[in-house]
């Protein structure tokens, strides 16, 4: 029998179960497709030998869209923030990092004149509306507000931090900023990990009827004759939505139309490019050198963090959990020995002899951190989450105007959520008024 319902969400991340939050309140029936066996997305956690692996380095900004939205609906966010400082690297020597004004006046990687460039550099940032930045990329921003090629290499670590993109040339100085306006007010490591807020979600969906099917790949979706959207799945089956909600990634959506279909925004979603990077998760019986919790390289796209100094990761809180992280150029070639191995190299530089004391480690050469690495123009094309199919609904760290990451999830899966509801009560409300009498 084919099943058929008012929503149907296609994803288990973040963005498919926010967008199942909100529609929860309707008396629309709802279901979740997910092709994993597991639930949740990037925002997975793994439990590996009793440690909490996050899918690499995972922050939530505290003064972000996407927090005060988990917060509306009901999910409780455990965790604490780690402390703006730590070490620069540049050209294999250590700095002090310039966070703090203390640290700005003390650290030597900056001369006097660059220091007093650099503070410039931070009240831009403070005091710029993104809005006003929608035709620059982040480098030709960058040109102008930091002469020195010193400053203007930290402020391109800082914004890899913020945005895990690097390719300044390439991205816009809108989101870039936006996201950097948002790093700067502080990020939360989660206590458990990530997984504490799918596992929330879930259960709150679960509670309100949601119907979650794991292990249900969509092959293919087209409208059906009768007005609704078709879905097929791999195993043959049909199921029929009135609504659609696709958080899948913009390349697997297209895939899902097909080419018979018109669909407008196919050749946008087509040119959409991700952002990368590779992942070294490790957890250690302990740290050899306690006091480095924090650094970043600005001569190489290198990241390193201990997120279980604020963060409760394991089931033993003497043990470590940390992440070294390298940012990928879209146009690099990936080696996968080459980087484990600079990886390593960073790791043995701010904790050596690191090795003797691990736990479990794992190494990703190559995960997808956001779908779509936002570039001038992409906004026009986001305004809505309705797409030129009716019935057909976009979300995802890629489906948002002005964000990106998990900002750009939970707000998409939020704006198609009221969509819906909005276009749900237009239409009941031109039934009623045809059904009045007429006077
Ligand atoms: C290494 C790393 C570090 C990150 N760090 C941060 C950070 O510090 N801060 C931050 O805000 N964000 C961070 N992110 C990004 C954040 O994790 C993602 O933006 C967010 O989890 C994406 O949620 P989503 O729902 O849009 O997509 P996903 O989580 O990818 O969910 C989409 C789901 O759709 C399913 N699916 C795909 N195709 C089909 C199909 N055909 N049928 C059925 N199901 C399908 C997938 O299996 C997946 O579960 C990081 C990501 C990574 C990988």
């Amino acid at each position: 029998m084919t099943q058929s319902w008012d929503i149907v969400i296609v994803g288990g991340g973040l963005a498919g179960y926010v967008a199942a939050a909100y529609l929860s309140k309707t008396n629309l029936s709802i279901t979740l497709l997910e092709k994993g066996k597991s639930l949740g997305g990037r925002a997975r956690t793994n439990k590996v030998n009793q440690q909490y692996f996050n899918l690499g380095p995972h922050a939530l900004y505290k003064k972000g869209k996407a927090k005060s939205i988990l917060e509306e609906i009901g999910i409780s966010l455990r965790g604490k923030s780690p402390k703006l400082s730590g070490i620069i690297v540049e050209n294999n020597t250590e700095y002090t990092a310039p966070f703090s004004p203390l640290e700005l006046f003390t650290t030597r990687l900056f001369t006097t004149t660059e220091r007093m460039e650099w503070v410039g550099v931070l009240l831009k940032i403070m005091s710029t509306e993104p809005e006003r930045l929608a035709e620059q990329t982040f480098q030709q921003w960058a040109r102008q507000v930091a002469p020195s090629k010193k400053v203007r290499s930290l402020l391109y670590t800082l914004g890899r931090l913020a945005t895990y993109c690097h390719a300044p040339e390439k991205m816009s100085a809108k989101v870039a900023i936006t996201c950097l306006k948002n790093a700067m007010g502080g990020v939360l490591y989660l206590d458990g990990g990530w997984m504490t807020m799918i596992n929330q979600l879930h259960q709150n969906a679960i509670s309100s009827g949601v119907h979650v099917q794991p292990h249900r790949f969509v092959k293919q979706m087209e409208p059906s004759q009768q007005g609704q959207m078709k879905l097929i799945l791999s195993d043959g089956e049909e199921i029929l939505g009135k609504y659609v909600i696709c958080t899948t990634g913009p390349h697997e959506l297209n895939e899902m139309l097909s080419k018979k279909i018109e669909f407008p925004q196919r050749e946008f979603l087509s040119h959409m490019i991700p952002v990368r990077g590779a992942t070294l998760d490790v957890a250690l019986t302990q740290l050899p050198n306690q006091k480095q919790l924090f650094a970043m390289d600005t001569t190489k796209p290198l990241y390193y963090s201990v997120h279980s100094n604020y963060a409760r990761l394991s089931d033993d809180s003497r043990n470590a959990i940390l992440h070294v992280f390298k940012y990928h150029h879209p146009d690099e070639h990936i080696d996968g020995s080459t980087i484990k191995y600079e990886l390593e190299r960073f790791l043995d530089k701010l904790q050596p002899g690191w090795q003797q004391h691990v736990i479990s480690k794992r190494f990703i050469p190559n995960i997808t951190v956001n779908q779509r690495l936002p570039q001038i123009g992409d906004e026009g094309m986001l305004q809505s989450s309705k797409t030129k199919i009716p019935g057909l609904y976009i979300a995802g760290d890629w489906a948002s105007p002005d964000s990106i990451l998990a900002e750009a999830a939970i707000s998409s899966g939020k704006q198609a959520a009221e969509e819906i509801t909005l276009n749900e009560r237009r239409k009941n409300h031109a039934n009623h008024e045809r059904r009045l009498p007429a006077i």
